[in-house]
């Protein structure tokens, strides 16, 4: 028997075409309707029966609609970031967090896109797991949904920046991201979505082709060729002449300023030289940089830049006359931050002394700013 496409992994057009080959009359605005009566917004109620019973029952027949199991999930006191470990029906273990933002009783998703990752960046705990598997944009949109719905308000946006990279299954993520941003789907604003990429080259020329209003974050991490590919493996596929001219499409496709992050390694990649390279390859672009600290609370892993050290970098980068955002990255405590995810329940995870000493570090940083939902409701409610 052919395998039975998830409802939350289509758009109400295609869950149409797919009604329609298997001979079943359906509407347009009953498609819209059926997937809306799967994915309700928080706190509403769906209709008990969107459509007609016989179309129900195809739906029922046609489509896979099994969801995710919450494992765990555990809240930082600290912060309130809550990271979400997940299980799918096939057993793979992936994690999702919430991020409180700036503004009270609204938050974001950080959602995973890979179990594991093959990129095996240096500083970061997924690397070290490993590629097991792509997620498929329905376990994305799910763990979206579950998240959201226990969340204590509303929730406005969501990142791909958590486990796996999201440019390496690249065309589940652009699903996801569609799903999460159609009226019927998810509701988020598309330019309250972000996508983060280690600087997948091809990918990031055919997302500046394809025009897509998702926000995209590019880590840089190191404008030093050799250093670079020590740091993000992957960087060594492609020359930093490459990046820097996808970015140039990107930036051109975009009139937004174009992110770079740059994970903070004390004593690594936060001196006066990486600042002049990163002015020699980008100085062009209209950048903003987005400064994360290292969580590696491994002994002897990477440190985090003393303040001394990261002010001196904040002061290079200055040549390149572009805004320089300390970003927050909270949940340390429940190994939620940037960098920390590896599918694992946090108690018995390690490193408590060293994830207590990093998390005091992090208290004025920047947050997220909340994003505003779509206006006006799904088809289906309220009426
Ligand atoms: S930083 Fe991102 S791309 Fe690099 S190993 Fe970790 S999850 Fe993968």
């Amino acid at each position: 028997m052919e395998p039975r496409p998830h409802l939350f992994g289509l758009l109400p057009e295609e869950i149409a075409a797919h009604l329609r080959a298997a001979g079943v009359e359906v509407r347009d605005d009953e498609a819209r309707r059926i997937l809306a009566h799967r994915l309700p917004p928080r706190g509403r109620r769906a209709p008990s029966r969107p459509v007609g019973r016989r179309l129900l029952a195809e739906v029922a027949a046609r489509f896979d609609d099994a969801a995710l199991e919450i494992v765990d999930r555990a809240e930082d006191p600290e912060d309130r970031f809550v990271k979400y470990l997940f299980r799918s029906p096939d057993g793979a273990l992936s994690e999702a967090v919430r991020i409180p933002l700036e503004k009270a009783d609204s938050f974001s998703v950080c959602l995973s896109s890979q179990v594991g990752c093959a990129m095996k960046c240096a500083f970061c705990a997924t690397g070290r797991l490993g590629l097991a598997r792509h997620l498929e944009p329905w376990e994305m949109v799910d763990a979206f949904r579950q998240v959201r719905d226990e969340a204590p308000g509303r929730v406005t946006g969501a990142v791909f920046q958590g486990q796996g990279e999201p440019f390496h299954n690249y065309d589940a993520v652009i699903r996801a991201a569609r799903i999460l941003s159609h009226p019927c789907g998810g509701r988020v604003r598309g330019d309250a979505i972000t996508i983060s990429t280690v600087g997948i080259v091809p990918r990031i020329r055919q997302y500046a082709a394809e025009g897509h209003r998702y926000r995209l974050i590019v880590s840089m991490t190191s404008a030093i060729e050799g250093k670079r590919a020590s740091l993000l493996p992957v960087a060594a596929k492609w020359s930093l002449a490459e990046l820097a001219e996808a970015l140039r499409e990107y930036a051109a496709a975009n009139p937004r300023l174009t992110t770079v992050a740059w994970v903070l390694l004390g004593g690594v990649n936060d001196g006066p030289e990486e600042a002049e390279a990163l002015h020699r390859l980008l100085g062009d672009l209209r950048l903003r940089i987005n400064l994360i600290d290292v969580n590696d609370p491994r002994p002897g892993g990477y440190r985090r830049s003393t303040d001394a050290e990261r002010k001196g970098f904040v002061n290079a980068l200055q040549v390149l006359k572009a805004p320089v955002v300390r970003r927050y990255s909270g949940g340390f405590r429940r190994h939620a931050a940037c960098g920390m995810l590896a599918a694992t329940r946090w108690e018995g995870a390690g490193g408590e002394a060293e994830i207590d000493a990093l998390a005091d570090e992090a208290k004025h940083m920047s947050r997220p700013r909340p994003s505003s939902p779509p206006a006006g409701g799904p088809p289906g409610f309220g009426d």
